[in-house]
Parts: C-alpha cells; structure tokens; sequence
C-alpha cells in the first residue's frame, strides 16, 4: 500500500481548499491580481505543511489557460497537466536527489527555450537547501540576471542553510505549523470521505503525533487503516504509534481509588507484558494526575488539552481524590520518575510506588505524625533558646547565629516565633534575615499557609526557597510547574502576610522556574542533617517513628 496515498488523493486543488497558510494565499492571490509576479519565491517551514502544495496551486493560477486567475479551472490542459505533474512549463525538481552542479547547468540550458504554450516556465526546486555549494552558485548567475517569464519557487525546511546572495533575491513566505484542531478536522473529513470509522480519542493522538504536519498527519492515517482496518480506536493508534493509552492511566487511578492491592499488581504485570517503557508510564501518570489535580482546583475541564469525553472524565475523576491525596500521589509518581532511571530493580521501584498510593489514608496519619514532630521539635528550640537565653552576651552564641551548619543555629530564629519575651530583644537580628533562616523554618510557613489556603500551601510546598534578591524572596519550582506558579503569584499579598507574620519582615515573592543555585541548598542539606540526628540523638522515638513508617524528615 502506498505511503500516501491519502495525503495525494486529498491535496487541496484550489487556494480555497488548502488548510492554513491563509497569509502566504492572500499575498500570493494579490500578486496575481495585480499582476506583480517576483522571478524568485522561497517558501520556508515545516514539512508537510503545504509548500508544494501551495507552490503547484500558484503556478496553475499563473499559467491556466483562463488565467493569470486566483481560481485556477483545474480543467484546461495547463491545469490538468501541473495536476498530473506531467507540464513541460512547470517542473518540479527534489534538491535532495538532483543536488549536483550538472543537473542545474542542465536547467540553465532548458531556460533559453521559451514557455510553449503557457504563459511562463516555472521551476519548483523542493529541498533547495540540499543543493551544493557550486550547484547555488550556477543557480545564482541565473537569478542574477533572469530571463523573462522564468519563476523560481524553492521551498525549503531549513532557510538558514540558503546563501544569503540567493536568499536576498527572493520573496520569502514563512510556512507555520498547522494547529491540532485543524488536523483533526481535516482527518476526521478524510474518514468520512473514505468511510473510515475513528474516534475522537485516535484523531487526537495522531494530530498531536503529527506536531503540525498535515501530511505525516494524512501518512499516519494510512499506516492506521492498514493496520487496524476501517475501524480506528485510540487503543489500536497507541499500540501502532507506541503510545501508552489513556485508559491504562483511568485504571490506575480507579486501583488507587479502590485499593485494591491485586489489581494493582496486576496492572504493573500489564504494562511489563505490554513492554511498555516504565518512565513513559510514570510520566503519562504524572501528567494523568496533574489533569485531574488542575479539574479539582479549577472546579473545570477547560483548562485540559484533550478530547471532550476525556476532559469529563477528568472531572469526575476528580471529585474521588483531595487536593492533598492528588498532589501526594503526584510527589510519590515523581519521585519514582527520578529514582527509577537508577534503579536496579525498576519493576520493585514501581510495584511499591503503586502500593504507597494505594495507602493515602496511611500517609495522611503519617503527615500527622510528621507536624507533631514538627511541635517537638519547635518545643525543643524553645527550651534551647531558654538555656540560650542565660548566656545572650556569649560571644559564642552569636558566632553560632552565623554559622548555617551550625545545627542549634535555628533555634535562635524559632525562638522568637514562640517566645515573646526573647522576641524584643531579637527584631533587630530578624531585620537582617537571611535564606538559610527562611529554608529552616519554610515547612511552618508551607503549613501556615495551609490554613488560610490549602491548596495553595501544598503548590509552595513544590518549590524551594531559593535565594534573596534585595527584599525579594525567590522562590524556584521545577520546569514543569507553570501552574502552580501562577496559583502561588496570585495569592502574593496573602503570602506576603504570612511571611511578615512568621519573619517580622517585609519580603517580596518572586518565582522561576528550574532549580535553585546548588551552593545554599547544599549548606542546606548539610544542615539539615546534622539538625536530624541531632533531633534524634535527643529524642529517641522519632527515630523510630520514621523506621516504623519508612519515612524521613523533609525540611
Ligand atoms: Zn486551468
């Protein structure tokens, strides 16, 4: 079976049927109504968009024997001819096969010959960036002085590849990509056309496949009814296409939903028998995850780029899971993203990532646990600033403030947040706050953002406290966090409050995307270590809080 056979039936005849690309059409319909033809066009874009396409259309409208028109007839033997590639006026050439210096010396020659019966000799050069150096160089002595009634459309993928001489004397027309939307328009007018049954769900997963080609769009269509016959499902499109269905990803999290621990291992024996690629799942499960988180936060599915029937079922998915549940099952499949590309043994990985979702109600008590031992550890600062307190004058003390590895060096900012007392005599100190003091005490921040807001809350708890610009604290969310950043930005004055409420200090919020500066996280780390076994040494049971429950301490 042909590889194109659809893109070839259905190739738009007029300017009016071609998808797209209406400002190059309305220039190039001007042009010939008014007659201003150039000698030299360059069409440049993406493959498949219409550049030929476009190309043979302009040249029939030029040359049709009731034109120049912008309505070619496609009936006179001009027209029939281009259609059929098969007019000795208009000449297609591949850059890419014929790319030698002879092949365009040939052309020159050809060119002394006036048009026959058309009205001009046009040359259509595809892949015009393949040419040779010298192969540009004798196209260029053409250009420079051309003959009359002579064209050049040269249509490339790669402008930046064309001398600038041969550029220079060419009116350019940039291609664009052509949008999802209509893609699956056209190829759901081909299906009917071709009385070829599809889905939505398998229009959507092959226009997305075709980022923007209209013709790797029509090919896939092909390769589809090949393969699956004239019935085409959004399982039998990701099976061709290697794409993990949706539904697998509704089954997850129907299994965490439910759980139910035999179903879910019988879900991960699936996707090893499928050979599906394991961080293809987890992705696909964390973007899944984050569809029914953003349905849950926004109360819509109109934020969500996929099909109508999806989008409900995000949104009822929706109502099964929390805020809290979603975002932690989120934490948990990135988490297992990251880890998973070194482990050994990636099915073990990925079985008890599955099983910890299952155990949301679980996890709930051990974030319980986890803010009372936030309380003890507060309680433990305070009676530190106590003992503290009665050596203030202490040169060593204040050496202690400034030294972030330092594991008692939080307890002098905490104190303040729970000691009145000590608190006038610290302000001063607070003024001159500095990042590793935000980091120590960003997890209280995080919760008592929660209690105004608690979506919000678990938003910052995705990023990090970077560093400080001025009076402005940055904030730094991962690469793929556009969203929460827009949450947390809009509820900037809010977290402003809180901030000033917790620091005694006036800050500004700014976030980023990507990573913080790896020095004061690595300080930070550091810190944080010696603070946890200090913390432990002096109290035992969490210890065993954390082996019992497999957990660790998060800053
Ligand atoms: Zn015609």
């Amino acid at each position: 079976m042909s590889y194109l056979v659809l893109a070839r039936k259905f190739r738009p005849m007029t300017f009016d049927e071609v998808i797209d690309q209406k400002h190059v059409i309305v220039t190039l319909q001007n042009a010939i109504k008014s007659e201003r033809l150039a000698n030299a066009y360059l069409f440049a874009g993406p493959r498949g968009v219409g550049k030929t396409t476009i190309a043979r259309i302009f040249a029939k409208a030029i040359n049709c024997a009731k034109g120049p028109t912008i309505t070619p007839c496609n009936q006179c033997s001009s027209c029939i001819e281009i259609n059929q590639s098969r007019n000795i006026d208009v000449l297609e050439i591949d850059g890419a096969s014929n790319n030698g210096v002879d092949h365009v010396r040939n052309l020159r020659e050809k060119l002394k010959y006036v048009p026959s019966h058309g009205k001009y000799k046009i040359y259509i050069i595809d892949e015009v960036h393949m040419l040779t150096d010298s192969a540009f160089n004798a196209l260029l002595k053409t250009l420079e002085e051309p003959p009359p009634n002579v064209m050049f459309i040269f249509a490339t993928t790669e402008p930046n590849k064309i001398l600038p001489t041969i550029l220079s004397r060419c009116q350019r027309f940039d291609f664009k990509r052509i949008s999802q939307t209509e893609i699956i328009n056209h190829l759901r007018y081909i299906a009917t056309q071709e009385s070829i049954t599809i889905d939505e769900d398998a229009l959507h997963l092959i226009a997305r496949k075709a980022d923007g080609s209209m013709r790797d769009g029509q090919s896939l269509l092909d390769q589809a009814v090949s393969f699956t016959g004239d019935e085409i499902t959004g399982k039998s499109i990701a099976n061709l296409l290697g794409i993990i269905d949706n539904e697998i990803f509704f089954r997850a999290t129907d299994i965490i939903k439910k759980r139910d621990q035999n179903e879910a291992l019988n879900l991960i024996d699936d996707i090893f028998v499928n050979g599906f690629d394991l961080n293809e799942f987890l992705s696909g499960l964390n973007e899944h995850l984050r569809n029914i988180l953003i349905a849950k936060v926004t109360g819509s599915a109109d934020n969500l780029y996929t099909t109508d029937a999806y989008a409900k079922r995000y949104l009822a998915c929706s109502s099964d899971f929390s805020e809290n549940d979603l975002l932690r099952l989120i934490k948990i499949a990135s988490d297992t993203e990251i880890n998973i590309k070194r482990s050994a043994n990636p099915r073990l990985k990925l079985e008890i990532a599955l099983l910890n979702m299952l155990r949301l109600d679980n996890s709930k008590r051990v974030d319980d646990l986890l803010d009372g031992i936030h309380e003890l550890k507060n309680q433990l600062m305070a009676s530190n600033i106590t003992s503290a307190a009665t050596t203030t004058s202490s040169p060593d003390v204040e050496k202690k403030k400034v030294s972030p590895t330092d594991p008692s060096a939080g307890s002098v900012i905490t104190a303040i947040g729970t000691s009145d007392d000590e608190a006038g005599q610290n302000i001063q100190d607070v003024a001159e706050i500095d990042i590793v003091e935000i980091k120590e005490k960003w997890h209280q921040f995080v919760d008592d953002v929660k209690k105004n807001k608690i979506a919000l809350g678990s938003f910052l708890n995705e990023g990090e406290p970077s560093y400080l610009e001025g009076d402005t604290l940055v904030i730094s969310f991962g690469s793929r966090n556009g969203f929460h950043i827009k949450s947390v930005m809009k509820y900037a004055p809010l977290l402003e409050t809180i901030l000033y409420k917790l620091f005694n200090v006036h800050l500004h919020l700014k976030c980023i995307k990507g990573n913080a500066p790896s020095t004061d996280s690595r300080v930070m780390a550091n810190y944080s270590e010696n603070y946890l076994s200090q913390l432990t040494n002096r109290i035992p049971q969490i210890k065993t809080i954390l082996e019992v429950f497999d957990g660790e301490l998060v800053r």
